[in-house]
C-alpha cells in the first residue's frame, strides 16, 4: 500500500485534498513513506460515501449470516497477507517481527470470538406488559467514525471495525498519523472479499482530521481509542451533538501479588504486561503491588526477567523488545524516568537508553522500586517500558493503593487460591481483572471505568454497542403471529 496522498473511499483510492504525513521507521529514524493528512473535504467525502452505502442498504439487508461469511473472507485475506502486514507493523511502529506476526494471527481469534458473540445476539424480540405489547428490534446504529491509536493498528481496526460491520453499520476509519497503512490495507481486503463499496472508508490524518470526522454531518456514532486527554475532547464534541460515543482510553493498571502468589506464574506475566510492545499497551500492568515481606524476592526475579529481554533491531527474529514508536514517545519516557528519580524512587534496572544502539528510539526495560503511589510515575500513564513496584502491608492496603488512581482500565491479582484472588479482584475499581495472568481473552468485554473511558469492546457486547433499539407498540395479533413463528418473548 503506497497510495501517497490518497484516501480509500467508496471502494477505491481517491486523491485527497489535504497535505502529507511522513512515516518514519523508529528503528532507523528514516522516513520510508508518505500518506494523506486528510482535509475536511476528504472527511466529508468519506462520510457521504458511508451514508450512501447505508441508505442503499445491501450490507444491512443481506443479514448477519451473509455479513459474517464476507468478513470471514476478510480475515482469511489478512492471514494470507500475514508476512506483508507483519513487516508493515514492524516498519511503522518498531514492534519485533515475531510480535507483529502474533498480532496479525490474533485477528483470527478475535474474529472467531465476535462470530460466537454474534450468534447470541437477539436482533428482534417481543414483549408483553400490563397495558399492551411490542416488537423490539436492534438495528445498526448507522455511520460509525472509528478513531484508533498507533500502538497496534491492525488489531485496533479489527477489534473496532469488524463488530460495527457485523452489526450492519458503515464506517469511516481515521488511523493514527504515524501508522495509517494497515487500515488502508484492511479496507482493500474488505473490497476484495465482497464488502460493498462505501461500507468501509479510510481517511488518514491527525487530531484535526479526527475532530472533523467526529463533527461531520452524517456521523451517528463515534468509537474512539486513544489517550484520556484526547478522549475528553472527543466526549465533549460528541456530547454537544448528542452523538453516541464509546471511549477506550488510558490506564495505570495495578497487579496485586498476594502473599502466596506463585512467582513462576506472576513474573513472566508481569514482564509481558510491562514490556511487550515496549510497554506501549493500554492494558499494561504498570503498578505492581507486592507484600513488603516478599519485596526483595519479587524484585530480584522481576529484574532478572527484565534484564533477560533482548532489546534490538525489530526485524531480527531474536529481538524481544524493539524501539519506542516515535521520538515523542522516547522523550516522554525519559522525562518520566527523570521525574521518578527526582521524586526519590530508585531505578532497579534500566533507566537509560541502550549504549549499543546509535540510532533508533530505543529504551531499556526499566523497573522502579521505592515507589510511593502518590508519585507522578505511579499516577500518570507513561505508555512505555517502565514498571513501578509498590509495597503494601495487608490486603486492605493493596486494594486501597490499587484504587487510588484516576484510571480503571484493567488489573490482575496473583494468588495460590483463585477464589481469594477473585474476591480481591471484585474490590478493584476497574473494567477487567485477570487472575493469575495478564491478558484478556478476545471474547471478554473490555473497557474502562473512571478516566479510562466509556463503553465496552469485544465479544457479543462489542457488537451490541453498534446496535440501536427501536420499539413498535402493536396490536396483539402481530405479536401473536411472531410468537407462533418462534420469536422470543423477553
Ligand atoms: P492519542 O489520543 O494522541 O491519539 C489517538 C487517536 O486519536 C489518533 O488517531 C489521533 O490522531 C486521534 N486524535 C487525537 N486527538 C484527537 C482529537 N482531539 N479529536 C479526534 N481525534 C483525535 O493517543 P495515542 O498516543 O495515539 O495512543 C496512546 C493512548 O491510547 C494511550 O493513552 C493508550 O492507553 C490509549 N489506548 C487505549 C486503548 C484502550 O482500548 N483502552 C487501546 C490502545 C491505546
Amino acid at each position: 500500500v503506497a497510495h501517497e496522498g490518497s484516501a480509500y473511499i467508496d471502494g477505491q483510492w481517491v486523491n485527497g485534498s489535504g497535505g502529507r504525513l511522513v512515516l518514519v521507521d523508529p528503528a532507523t529514524e528514516t522516513a520510508f513513506a508518505e500518506a494523506l493528512d486528510g482535509s475536511a473535504g476528504d472527511v466529508a467525502h468519506a462520510v457521504d460515501s458511508a451514508g450512501r452505502a447505508l441508505r442503499e442498504g445491501s450490507w444491512r439487508r443481506r443479514g448477519i449470516d451473509h455479513r459474517l461469511e464476507v468478513l470471514a473472507r476478510v480475515i482469511e485475506g489478512i492471514g494470507a497477507a500475514r508476512a506483508a502486514l507483519a513487516a508493515l507493523h514492524t516498519r511503522q511502529m518498531g514492534s519485533p517481527i515475531t510480535a507483529s506476526r502474533a498480532l496479525v494471527d490474533g485477528t483470527a481469534r478475535m474474529f472467531a470470538a465476535y462470530r460466537a458473540g454474534a450468534a447470541k445476539i437477539d436482533a428482534r424480540y417481543l414483549r408483553r406488559d400490563a397495558v399492551g405489547q411490542s416488537i423490539i428490534r436492534r438495528d445498526p446504529v448507522g455511520v460509525v467514525a472509528v478513531i484508533i491509536p498507533w500502538n497496534g493498528p491492525l488489531a485496533s481496526v479489527v477489534s473496532k471495525v469488524v463488530p460495527a460491520l457485523i452489526a450492519g453499520c458503515s464506517v469511516v476509519v481515521k488511523p493514527a498519523p504515524s501508522t495509517p497503512l494497515e487500515a488502508y490495507r484492511f479496507a482493500e481486503l474488505c473490497t476484495e472479499a465482497g464488502v460493498p463499496d462505501g461500507v468501509v472508508n479510510v481517511v488518514s490524518g491527525g487530531a484535526e482530521t479526527g475532530e472533523q470526522l467526529i463533527c461531520a454531518d452524517g456521523v451517528d456514532q463515534v468509537n474512539f481509542t486513544g489517550s484520556t486527554v484526547a478522549g475528553r475532547r472527543v466526549g465533549e464534541l460528541c456530547g454537544g451533538r448528542f452523538r453516541r460515543v464509546s471511549l477506550e482510553l488510558g490506564g495505570k493498571s495495578a497487579a496485586v501479588l498476594l502473599d502466596d502468589a506463585d512467582l513462576d506464574v506472576a513474573v513472566p506475566a508481569l514482564t509481558m504486561a510491562n514490556f511487550f510492545n515496549a510497554g506501549q499497551i493500554c492494558v499494561s500492568l504498570s503498578r505492581v503491588l507486592v507484600p513488603r515481606a516478599r519485596m526483595r524476592e519479587v524484585t530480584d526475579r522481576l529484574a532478572e526477567a527484565a534484564d533477560a529481554l533482548v532489546v534490538g533491531d525489530p526485524t531480527d527474529e531474536a529481538t524481544m523488545m524493539g524501539p519506542l514508536a516515535s521520538e515523542a514517545q522516547l522523550r516522554r519516557v525519559e522525562s518520566y524516568v527523570e521525574r521518578g528519580r527526582g521524586a526519590g524512587a530508585t531505578v532497579l534496572t534500566g533507566g537509560s537508553r541502550p549504549t549499543d544502539r546509535p540510532s533508533g528510539w530505543y529504551y531499556r526495560p526499566t523497573i522502579f522500586v521505592d515507589v510511593d503511589n502518590e508519585m507522578v510515575i505511579a499516577q500518570e500513564e507513561i505508555f512505555g517500558p517502565v514498571m513501578c513496584v509498590i509495597g503494601y502491608e495487608d490486603e486492605a492496603e493493596a486494594v486501597t493503593i490499587a484504587n487510588h488512581s484516576r484510571y480503571g482500565l484493567h488489573g490482575a491479582v496473583f494468588g495460590a487460591d483463585p477464589e481469594r484472588a477473585l474476591s480481591v479482584a471484585r474490590a478493584l475499581e476497574t473494567g477487567s481483572v485477570t487472575i493469575n495472568g495478564a491478558g484478556l481473552t478476545p471474547g471478554t468485554p473490555y473497557g474502562g471505568v473512571k478516566s479510562s473511558g466509556l463503553g465496552r469492546d469485544h465479544g457479543r457486547e462489542g457488537i451490541e454497542s453498534f446496535l440501536e433499539l427501536h420499539s413498535y407498540v402493536v396490536p396483539a395479533e402481530l405479536v401473536d403471529s411472531r410468537q407462533a413463528d418462534g420469536w422470543a418473548l423477553r
